[in-house]
């Protein structure tokens, strides 16, 4: 397990998108699954930011 000293923000600014933050990559995996069942859409992929050590959902279109 690793520990942070800093605060880790739940959002983060991705140009001029504020996209929400998922721990691994499994968790924003899951949680694309959810939202094209939701939206009933599909093409959602996760990707690591690079800004900091967290993912994000990115859609294809
Ligand atoms: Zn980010």
């Amino acid at each position: 397990m690793k520990r942070f000293d800093k605060y880790e923000p739940e959002r983060c600014w991705v140009g001029e998108q504020h996209k929400i933050v998922y721990a691994t990559k499994e968790e924003a995996e899951a949680a694309a699954r959810v939202a094209e069942y939701d939206h009933h859409i599909s093409g959602l992929t996760v990707y690591k930011c690079e800004y900091g050590d967290h993912w994000h959902i990115a859609s294809s279109h």
